[in-house]
């Protein structure tokens, strides 16, 4: 290999493989539904960790069981660590379970069935991939560390509090303020591939984690992500609400405009290796490129 192709290859490492990605999401959605306790769910959070430590991730698994509408569900979060040990560290988040019954779907007789997932849960889980497959290439100067949630997708409007549940399990398990294995900021990665991508500022973030909202208008001006769009649009009830709660600011950034939200045609089909690849780029500025990421 001559020193120009080196050369080459070292400017590249911080490109993401949308394709790669849309063959994770593939992956995923094609070993069923990631509901706790089912075979799909525990190869899906097997393969996480596989890849995380693959890439060169310091993993620490996050197992409890929490009850939530009556029933006791084995959770687990799994965390891969990167970059410097000691120093400041930023969280990067996506949940991995999926959604048991698509009570969003226009055909009433299918509400009882489960979410494929591939945009809800399987996107956000391809793009921390991605950040991983990045530092793996080239270690971050500050620390990340890549959180694949459990247990996001119990709830019903009536219920708030039954969603989040690995959230809340990681926020209980946060080190205190001031603890250098704390993160200082978080970044929600949820609903992140329609091949039809608007990601909108969300309202709660807007209010509550405004520097952070900030800092991914930055991200998306400096690379270019023309699907994202500086202005609030939906307030939504995802993971970063306990996160928020436990005093981690946290931005969900997440495409709540999606036709086949918490339906069964939540499929491989509607996701875009482009929109994976825009999205990732925007993390991959957060993790390489922005003040948070300046030891
Ligand atoms: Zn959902």
């Amino acid at each position: 290999m001559s020193p120009l192709l080196l050369a080459g290859s070292c400017r590249t490492a911080e490109v993401p493989d949308g394709a790669r990605a849309l063959e994770r999401v593939k992956w995923q959605v094609a070993q069923g539904p990631r509901i706790p306790g089912t075979p799909g769910h525990t190869a899906v959070r097997g393969w996480i960790a596989s890849e995380l430590t693959r890439l060169g991730g310091r993993i620490e698994r996050q197992a409890f069981v929490d009850t939530v509408a009556g029933r006791a569900w084995p959770l687990e979060n799994i965390i891969g660590r990167f970059g410097p040990a000691s120093g400041r560290r930023i969280a990067l988040f996506a949940h991995f379970d999926t959604r048991p019954w698509a009570d969003e779907d226009p055909d009433s007789s299918k509400h009882d069935q489960p979410v494929p997932g591939a945009n809800d849960g399987g996107s956000g889980v391809a793009v921390l991939l991605e950040v991983a497959e990045l530092m793996h290439a080239r270690a971050p100067d500050v620390g990340v560390d890549l959180v694949f949630l459990d247990g996001e997708d119990f709830g019903h409007s009536t219920q708030p509090d039954h969603y989040s549940r690995g959230s809340r399990g990681y926020a209980s398990r946060l080190p205190p303020t001031g603890d250098a294995a704390r993160p200082v900021a978080g970044f929600l990665f949820d609903m992140v591939g329609d091949a039809d991508l608007g990601i909108w500022d969300e309202a709660n973030s807007a209010a509550r984690a405004t520097n952070l909202v900030e800092l991914v208008h930055e991200a998306s001006r400096a690379t270019a992500a023309r699907h994202f769009h500086p202005e609030a649009r939906h307030i939504v009830i995802d993971d970063h609400i306990p996160l928020l709660e436990a005093g981690l600011p946290t931005v969900d950034i997440i495409d709540f405009d999606y036709p086949a939200w918490h339906t069964v045609a939540d499929t491989p089909d509607k996701i875009s290796a482009a929109s994976l690849a825009e999205v990732s780029r925007v993390a991959a500025w957060l993790v390489y490129r922005s003040a948070l990421a300046k030891r």
